[in-house]
């Protein structure tokens, strides 16, 4: 078969997708993939693909050539056509498809490229598991979710950089090759090939750059920044991640939640026709752990955990008596389409609560009728119905209760109503519930025994707790929030703070003395010496964002070329091994860690 060169004879009039009943008895010149090629009555039909849609060609019975030239062809072999386009007889609309109202006549066409057979058919739905889809990941794109998929992706980045420069924001690039300042994650390093022996680092985030620009008068900036975190990869993460980052002055934490409630709003609008409801409701940290048992709760279904250590003071259940003696608490749920629930379900539930670290689970099952539970024999009527009240469950319902030590109660009770909530009262993609958790603590337990900041380090006390600083830092709240959608963290920030005297007392409560932040930290306090105006901001993640506006399950369907779970892209093959004279150059010589001595024998 005969490839053309493509020329100005083939220059396309139209694209698939946009040809339409108006252009009917025009004549068209297309261009894109094969899809199928199929026999009806004497007439060949084409279906010829590019990213706008498909637009049905047909060859009529006496174009001989024509009839042969299709039949050669293979799917996903590119060709250019031209012809005329035409009208379909009622009986052959297609309303499901966008040009299901023509099809046209082909008078000529010509073989651009040929395709081997793919690995897989480039369909909507495709059967191939993931490795095979990311090895072929440009096969894989040019099915409908994945072309829609970034489609959207488009959609919402341009949508975010006209609503903030509408709000008088620059965006302004920071570097990637910048100094090791750790933010929690492991770095990646770069080797310096004209300064030996030194590394930049990706940036984990630009939140040094733009707390700098911030010093330097750009009281509104932000940038969709990639940044890049060298973490052992847990299912929906992926070593390098856009964020719409966001920095302004002059401003308090309301000024950011006011900003990106509208962001949001506006960009949900434009990228996926759906209004959000403004406000967001708020939430302290302390408030959502309490009555979701999580930092980010989805607001989905209700489910709220409650304290019910009143219900059963002085009870005579041993395991309960203990707990509440021992300073520990006993907390619960209330399920009402659990009063129907089998015993089995129920130990479902058990597992749960147990895998979250919780030592067991206690059901109280409330039927219409009867009440049963395998602690009936120490529940009398009046703690039932305290119970009840305080789980705000008069009718049936199944009452599921968990003692034990504050902390591993809240976690495994939370992880309880997800499960719940997630399995019998909301599917993954109904509705969308943002708020805002708010007043985090700052700094978390270190392995060491030290404090590690909670979040980063550059966060403002709140002012009330500035005092605890010194005796009791775990206690220290900060204007630190998450924006948090249907359980999911879509973006994190703070106020931050701007004078040196403080960011330095900050950095000596996670073990980083003054000689240590000036050497790591230097270039910053120094700046704040020089008019560092009051600041805060935001990172709000567009890979998280754009899989919920899209409603799919896996982040990797939203970025067109994802790594696996162990860091690797499989179409490329990187990471990959160097030619030994580069790194010479660069001075590094590879150490081999020895293998692990096999000890199944
Ligand atoms: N730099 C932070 C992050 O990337 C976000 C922020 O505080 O603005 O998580």
């Amino acid at each position: 078969m005969r490839i053309e060169e493509f020329g100005d004879r083939w220059r396309r009039t139209h694209r698939c997708g946009e040809v339409s009943e108006r252009d009917d008895g025009s004549r068209v010149v297309l261009a894109g993939w094969v899809k199928r090629v199929r026999e009806l009555g004497g007439l060949t039909f084409l279906d010829l693909w590019d990213r706008t849609g498909v637009v049905q060609l047909v060859v009529e019975a006496a174009e001989a050539d024509l009839h042969e030239l299709f039949h050669s062809l293979r799917a996903e072999d590119v060709i250019a056509c031209d012809g005329i386009v035409r009208r379909r007889p009622a009986e052959m609309v297609n309303e499901g498809m966008k040009t299901g109202g023509i099809e046209v006549v082909a008078g000529s066409a010509a073989v651009l490229n040929r395709s081997e057979v793919p690995p897989f058919t480039v369909t909507s739905e495709v059967q191939a598991n993931e490795d095979l889809r990311l090895r072929y990941r440009y096969l894989d794109l040019r099915r409908e979710p994945l072309q829609r998929n970034l489609a959207m992706r488009h959609e919402l980045a341009l949508a975010a950089r006209r609503f903030l420069s509408r709000e008088g924001f620059l965006e302004i690039e920071t570097p990637l090759l910048v100094r090791r300042t750790p933010e929690g994650a492991r770095d990646y390093l770069v080797p310096s090939r004209l300064q030996q022996g030194k590394f930049y680092a990706l940036p984990q985030s630009p939140q040094l750059y733009k707390q700098i620009l911030m010093v330097a008068g750009f009281d509104r900036y932000f940038q969709l920044a990639r940044c890049l975190r060298d973490e052992d990869l847990r299912a929906d993460r992926q070593p390098e991640h856009t964020q719409i980052d966001i920095e302004m002055s002059f401003i308090t934490e309301e000024d950011v939640f006011g900003l990106v409630e509208r962001l949001m709003a506006d960009v949900w609008e434009a990228a996926a026709g759906v209004e959000l409801s403004l406000p967001f409701p708020r939430i302290d940290y302390a408030d959502a752990m309490n009555l979701y048992g999580s930092d980010k709760p989805d607001l989905r279904f209700g489910l709220e955990i409650r304290d019910c250590g009143e219900a059963f003071r002085g009870t005579s259940f041993g395991v309960f008596r203990s707990a509440l003696e021992r300073g520990g608490v006993v907390r619960g749920i209330a399920f009402e389409g659990g009063a129907s629930f089998s015993r089995s379900r129920i130990a479902e539930l058990e597992a749960v609560v147990k895998g979250a670290g919780a030592g067991g689970l206690v059901w109280v099952k409330c039927e219409e009728s009867a009440v049963s539970s395998p602690i009936s024999k120490f529940l009398d009527e009046g703690a039932i119905r305290r119970l009840r009240e305080i789980l705000c469950a008069p009718g049936p319902s199944l009452i599921l209760l968990v003692c034990g030590e504050e902390a591993v109660v809240a976690k495994s009770l939370g992880e309880l109503r997800l499960h719940i909530g997630r399995a019998h009262l909301v599917g993954p993609s109904d509705g969308r519930r943002f708020l805002w958790v708010n007043r985090f603590p700052l700094f978390a337990r270190a392995e060491n025994g030290g404090w590690e900041p909670a979040h980063h380090i550059f966060s403002m006390p709140l002012e009330s707790d500035i005092p605890r600083l010194d005796d009791d830092p775990g206690a220290v709240r900060g204007h630190l929030y998450d924006l948090v959608c249907n359980g999911t963290e879509l973006g994190s920030g703070s106020v931050r703070v701007h004078r040196r005297e403080l960011q330095e007392r900050l950095f000596e409560i996670i073990g980083i003395s003054r000689e240590e932040a000036r050497a790591r930290f230097g270039f910053l306090l120094e700046a704040f010496q020089y008019g560092a105006p009051p600041h805060g901001g935001i990172a709000l993640g567009v890979d998280r964002i754009a899989m919920l506006m899209g409603g799919g399950s896996s982040i990797r369907d939203y970025i067109a070329f994802p790594k696996t779970a162990s860091a690797t892209s499989l179409m490329e093959g990187a990471p990959s091994e160097v030619e030994p004279e580069l790194l010479d150059e660069l001075g590094i010589r590879i150490v081999k860690k020895p293998e692990r001595a096999d000890t199944s024998g």
